[in-house]
């Protein structure tokens, strides 16, 4: 027989949990309402229904009524580790009234949080862990009795390759709506029907049983611009999977035979991925094919001794691109050109250069100049216009990431 518990029940009306809670500590380390048939028949006449509880409320068994939403819920995910949370109305702070008897007590939160990881752990035959859980299970009792379930999103790491022009890495609303949708767009609220991110996050959605999803390129190319070689980087984000084991083969090779995009190296990987592949990608090298239109014909000569130029490091000075300046800040900046040589010559004004280049750097003005913005360019060293025409990355630097 206890006399803090005694005294407790004598001051005010309790609960069998809350009475459970309090000598949760003092007979075993379980959890603590079922203690309470251990308790002298003198105090269980005392207790309380849960409603009068002037400890809890009521809150402990009241939270138990969302089990019926809860769980058919929980039913439709997969799930093998679990976390329970508890978000509580700021007026329980009856926990005080332990502390003034002298009791160890198992709080009202970490109570609710027992009972329903227990139900949770039988039923659906997993695992309650503290940290990196595949779903945490909110149990909210602020105002009404709510539920809430998050999940841990599911991140795969691979490389892209883009095979066709017109295409932008990313959705891009619609101009004429905004992303609302409207007649031009089909409805759909995008610029383009296909996008990489699209083409590639579409099967995987499909597998997780999932409708969002985020796309995380190392950089991205402009929409006219192959993405070809050993391909960019990439980390898709699944969001809210209901699904989380699955063999997604099938999924790369519906990507594969659309003919648009191409993926490699795809693996499972974590969240910290996102990170490396951003911060990797300002500064990563790029290779490049650009396929250059001169304003006027150019002779062997002319043409030797501008592949001569490139076999050293050039350094530019960029302003920003007029055709970038109204989402970009007007600077000038410092990029290098490794090196360049014409692979290809297409005709006396046109030819192919492959580029070495800085993470960052604007080919296209590397070799128009863009109006005196970029210094120097193919057409200062040519003397004539120059246009890129075609623009092609073969190489992204990975920096060790795969
Ligand atoms: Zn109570
Ligand atoms: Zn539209």
């Amino acid at each position: 027989m206890n006399p803090k518990i005694n005294q407790l029940t004598d001051d005010y009306k309790c609960c069998k949990r809350c009475i459970g809670r309090g000598i949760y500590s003092e007979i075993e380390k379980n959890i603590g309402f079922t203690n309470y048939n251990e308790l002298h028949d003198s105090i269980k006449n005392k207790t309380v229904d849960h409603d009068e509880c002037e400890i809890c409320m009521g809150l402990i068994d009241n939270s138990l009524q969302v089990i019926d939403r809860l769980f058919p819920a929980l039913n439709k995910l997969e799930f093998k580790k679990f976390l329970v949370g508890v978000k509580l109305p700021g007026n329980i702070d009856n926990e005080l009234l332990y502390t003034k008897y002298g009791l160890q007590v198992l709080s009202v939160k970490q109570t609710v949080a027992n009972e329903f990881g227990i139900r949770i752990k039988d039923k659906f035959e997993c695992e309650i862990v503290k940290e990196d859980p595949d779903i945490t299970v909110i149990i909210d009792l602020q105002k009404k009795t709510r539920y809430d379930i998050q999940i841990k999103s599911l991140y795969f790491l691979g490389k892209y390759q883009k095979l066709v022009r017109g295409i932008p890495q990313t959705k891009w609303p619609c101009s004429g709506c905004k992303g609302r949708g409207c007649f031009e767009c089909e409805n759909t609220g995008q610029q383009y029907k296909f996008t990489v991110e699209g083409i590639v996050s579409e099967p995987f959605k499909k597998l997780a049983v999932s409708n969002f999803s985020s796309f995380h390129g190392a950089g991205r190319e402009d929409i006219d611009a192959l993405m070809l070689g050993t391909g960019r980087p990439f980390v898709l984000e699944i969001k809210n999977p209901a699904q989380r084991s699955f063999d997604f083969t099938d999924a790369i090779n519906s990507i594969n035979n659309t003919g648009k995009v191409r993926v490699s190296d795809v693996r499972i990987c974590d969240k910290s991925y996102i990170k490396l592949i951003k911060s990797s990608s300002p500064d990563a090298s790029k290779v490049y094919h650009a396929t250059v239109t001169l304003s006027k014909s150019a002779n062997e000569d002319e043409l030797n001794n501008l592949d001569m130029l490139g076999n050293q490091t050039i350094c530019l000075k960029q302003r920003t691109p007029q055709r970038v300046s109204h989402r970009r800040a007007d600077l000038i900046r410092d990029k290098k050109i490794f090196s360049y040589r014409i692979i290809e010559i297409i005709d006396e004004v046109s030819f192919i250069l492959e580029i070495h280049a800085q993470g960052g750097a604007y080919i296209k003005e590397f070799i128009s100049g863009d109006n005196g913005r970029t210094i120097p360019s193919i057409s200062e060293f040519m003397n004539c216009e120059a246009t890129c025409t075609a623009l092609d990355v073969i190489k992204v630097d990975d920096k060790g990431i795969f």
